[in-house]
């Protein structure tokens, strides 16, 4: 909607959404592409995929991300899907039967919303809080949670916040889990994407303390959103979910969807053996630049504040000051006039979970965060309230 009516001829900035590829900066390296290449003519990867998907690309994610891990993850442990949107997908289908619910972040990641209710299982939603650098409200998971919640969600590093949560903040949540008898899936799509104060740590770290599913895939870090391929990993080395039979109910579940290319799956191994230091450091460095750059900039427009600098992922989320502002209802309408006047789009909160909020993506061309800062602040000018 933002898009249209434009009273501004100038190209739109697009600082809403969480695809970079559109910029020069931001290509994957040449070598993933070539893994692919390599798998098409090989020829060998032609036929139906396997049911539960190619065993030397399920090794490949298992050996990936056991290196994180004080455990050593199996293939078996690994199921291949078509991005982390699929994952989701099949998560929350699993689990919903008749008045389950699920515990999700606010804000967080919509695709969880719609696919709940898309499955009939009730959402509830507790708090990240932001002069805590966006850590969980453990004490509203506790509110929430009763005998028929099956698990909590958490994003880390987040998106929308541009948190990256502590290996003791992450144990508390583990502990937490653990004692309302619910598990924990951990969304690590940005996983790696860390730049700032806190490295990044798996939640799969604590799958000693409480089951966790850990949904990842490749669009983000390998800045290849359009290859559509993630993973849903069980880090359970209790094998709680076996027992519990949730492995069988993702088996089955697998059994009737269908399962990422063949080819795909064929060009995993050579995608994630590549180290890529050049690749990744050089991303992490243009994602640093950009959040370094937003919240100094965030600081010189008084109707923004940012109340935590950004460690990982490619998006921040600031808050909106209306007080300050005369004839702006909301966050929509400061996203629609924006738009409309200054040709920048940015996304209103309300679409993440948080009104009166604005989610900025930092995985943009940085003269272009550069230009849209700069278009912020002068609609912040023409529109502040005159004392
Ligand atoms: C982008 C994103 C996804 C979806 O990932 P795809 O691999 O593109 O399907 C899931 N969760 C979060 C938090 C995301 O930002």
């Amino acid at each position: 909607m933002a898009n249209r009516n434009k009273d501004d001829n100038r190209p739109t900035i697009p600082l809403g959404r969480a695809d970079p590829t559109m910029f020069p900066s931001y290509q994957t390296s040449p070598s993933f592409a070539d893994a692919i290449a390599d798998a098409v003519r090989s020829f060998k990867f032609n036929c139906y995929p396997p049911s539960f998907g190619v065993a030397q690309a399920r090794r490949a994610v298992a050996e990936h991300l056991s290196k994180d891990l004080p455990y050593h993850l199996a293939p078996d442990d690994v199921y291949l899907t078509i991005g982390c949107t699929q994952a989701i997908e099949i998560v929350l289908s699993v689990l919903a039967r008749p008045g389950a619910n699920i515990l999700l972040p606010r804000p967080g990641y919509p695709q969880y919303e719609a696919r709940a209710g898309c499955s009939n299982l009730e959402a509830r939603h507790f708090d990240l809080i932001p002069e805590r650098g966006w850590e969980v409200d453990l004490d509203s998971v506790v509110a929430l949670a009763d005998e028929n919640t099956v698990a909590m969600v958490i994003i880390n590093p987040s998106n929308p916040c541009g948190n990256i949560f502590t290996y003791q903040h992450l144990k508390k949540i583990a502990e937490t889990a653990r004692k309302l008898g619910i598990f924990v899936i951990s969304d690590e799509v940005y996983a790696h994407l860390a730049f700032g104060n806190n490295p990044f740590v798996p939640m799969g770290v604590f799958g000693s303390v409480v089951p966790v599913l850990t949904l990842g895939s490749l669009s983000k870090r390998w800045i290849v959103p359009g290859w559509r391929f993630g993973w849903i990993v069980t880090t359970d080395p209790g094998g709680i979910f076996q027992k519990q039979g949730l492995v069988h109910s993702i088996q089955s579940y697998l059994d009737i969807t269908t399962d990422p290319p063949t080819f795909m799956q064929g060009a995993l191994t050579q995608i994630l053996e590549q180290t890529e230091e050049d690749f990744f450091s050089k991303i992490l460095n243009l994602l640093r630049e950009a959040a370094d750059l937003l919240f100094d900039r965030v600081k010189e427009i008084p109707c923004l504040t940012c109340p935590h600098k950004p460690d990982g992922s490619m998006s921040v989320m600031v808050k909106l000051n209306l007080s300050v502002l005369e004839g702006i209802i909301d966050d929509v309408d400061f996203c629609m006039k924006l738009a409309k006047e200054e040709s920048v789009v940015v996304l209103p909160g309300v679409a993440v979970g948080l009104k009166n909020w604005l989610r900025i993506s930092t995985a943009v061309e940085f003269s272009s965060l550069d230009d849209g800062l700069r278009r912020i602040k002068t609609f912040y000018h023409r529109h502040a309230k005159k004392e």
